[in-house]
Protein backbone atom coordinates (compact mmCIF):
# COMPACT_ATOMS: atom_id res chain seq x y z
CA UNK A 1 0.00 0.00 0.00
CA UNK A 2 0.73 3.12 -0.77
CA UNK A 3 2.07 5.42 1.88
CA UNK A 4 3.67 9.15 2.08
CA UNK A 5 6.37 9.26 4.57
CA UNK A 6 7.97 13.08 5.81
CA UNK A 7 11.63 12.67 3.99
CA UNK A 8 13.02 14.80 6.78
CA UNK A 9 11.80 12.86 10.10
CA UNK A 10 10.75 9.75 8.39
CA UNK A 11 7.04 9.90 10.17
CA UNK A 12 4.81 8.22 8.21
CA UNK A 13 0.97 9.07 7.29
CA UNK A 14 -0.18 6.22 9.41
CA UNK A 15 1.72 7.04 12.40
CA UNK A 16 0.29 10.69 12.35
CA UNK A 17 -2.97 9.19 11.63
CA UNK A 18 -2.84 6.93 14.86
CA UNK A 19 -1.47 9.25 17.18
CA UNK A 20 -1.94 12.92 15.91
CA UNK A 21 1.40 13.46 16.28
CA UNK A 22 3.91 15.20 13.65
CA UNK A 23 7.65 14.42 13.82
CA UNK A 24 8.94 18.02 12.64
CA UNK A 25 8.36 20.74 10.63
CA UNK A 26 8.32 19.13 7.47
CA UNK A 27 5.62 16.87 8.12
CA UNK A 28 3.13 19.56 7.90
CA UNK A 29 4.34 19.79 4.23
CA UNK A 30 4.32 16.06 3.33
CA UNK A 31 0.87 15.50 4.74
CA UNK A 32 -0.16 18.73 4.14
CA UNK A 33 -3.91 17.43 2.07
CA UNK A 34 -4.38 14.85 5.02
CA UNK A 35 -3.84 17.64 7.38
CA UNK A 36 -6.43 20.31 5.68
CA UNK A 37 -8.61 17.59 5.73
CA UNK A 38 -8.49 16.84 9.23
CA UNK A 39 -9.10 19.97 10.50
CA UNK A 40 -11.77 20.54 8.35
CA UNK A 41 -13.38 17.38 9.61
CA UNK A 42 -12.75 18.75 13.49
CA UNK A 43 -14.18 22.12 12.46
CA UNK A 44 -17.09 20.85 11.38
CA UNK A 45 -17.81 18.57 14.17
CA UNK A 46 -17.50 21.33 16.46
CA UNK A 47 -18.77 23.80 15.07
CA UNK A 48 -22.08 22.63 16.18
CA UNK A 49 -21.28 22.61 19.96
CA UNK A 50 -19.93 26.69 19.66
CA UNK A 51 -17.32 25.87 21.89
CA UNK A 52 -13.58 26.35 21.06
CA UNK A 53 -12.22 22.90 20.03
CA UNK A 54 -8.76 22.78 21.74
CA UNK A 55 -8.93 19.63 23.45
CA UNK A 56 -8.02 18.01 19.56
CA UNK A 57 -4.72 16.48 18.98
CA UNK A 58 -4.31 18.16 16.07
CA UNK A 59 -5.28 21.41 17.68
CA UNK A 60 -2.59 20.84 20.53
CA UNK A 61 -0.13 20.35 18.35
CA UNK A 62 -0.41 23.04 16.15
CA UNK A 63 -0.18 24.77 19.11
CA UNK A 64 2.94 23.30 20.26
CA UNK A 65 4.85 23.36 17.34
CA UNK A 66 3.93 27.01 16.71
CA UNK A 67 5.90 27.39 20.18
CA UNK A 68 8.45 25.05 19.12
CA UNK A 69 9.24 27.34 16.06
CA UNK A 70 9.02 30.38 17.86
CA UNK A 71 11.86 29.59 20.48
CA UNK A 72 13.70 27.64 17.96
CA UNK A 73 13.84 30.89 15.60
CA UNK A 74 14.82 32.76 18.91
CA UNK A 75 17.79 30.29 19.15
CA UNK A 76 18.93 30.93 15.60
CA UNK A 77 18.46 34.78 16.86
CA UNK A 78 20.73 34.51 19.23
CA UNK A 79 23.30 32.76 17.09
CA UNK A 80 22.68 35.11 14.22
CA UNK A 81 21.66 32.55 12.08
CA UNK A 82 19.52 34.68 9.52
CA UNK A 83 19.33 32.50 7.51
CA UNK A 84 17.33 29.74 9.73
CA UNK A 85 15.43 32.96 10.77
CA UNK A 86 13.88 33.51 7.68
CA UNK A 87 13.37 29.78 7.07
CA UNK A 88 11.20 29.80 10.47
CA UNK A 89 9.62 32.88 9.63
CA UNK A 90 8.16 31.94 6.79
CA UNK A 91 6.91 28.57 8.87
CA UNK A 92 5.40 30.54 11.69
CA UNK A 93 3.77 32.97 9.19
CA UNK A 94 2.21 29.83 7.53
CA UNK A 95 1.34 28.31 10.90
CA UNK A 96 -0.20 31.38 12.48
CA UNK A 97 -2.51 31.99 9.53
CA UNK A 98 -3.96 28.61 9.99
CA UNK A 99 -3.58 29.02 14.25
CA UNK A 100 -5.54 32.57 13.57
CA UNK A 101 -8.11 30.93 11.18
CA UNK A 102 -8.74 28.05 14.13
CA UNK A 103 -9.06 30.90 16.71
CA UNK A 104 -6.71 29.30 18.45
CA UNK A 105 -3.89 32.72 18.74
ZN1 LIG B 1 8.75 15.09 9.57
Amino acid sequence: MYEKICKNCGTRLSDYLNTGYLGCPECYKAFSEEIAYSLKRIQGSTENKGKRPFESSVDKELLDEYKRLLSEREDAGLLRDFDKMAKLSSEIADLSRELKKRGLI
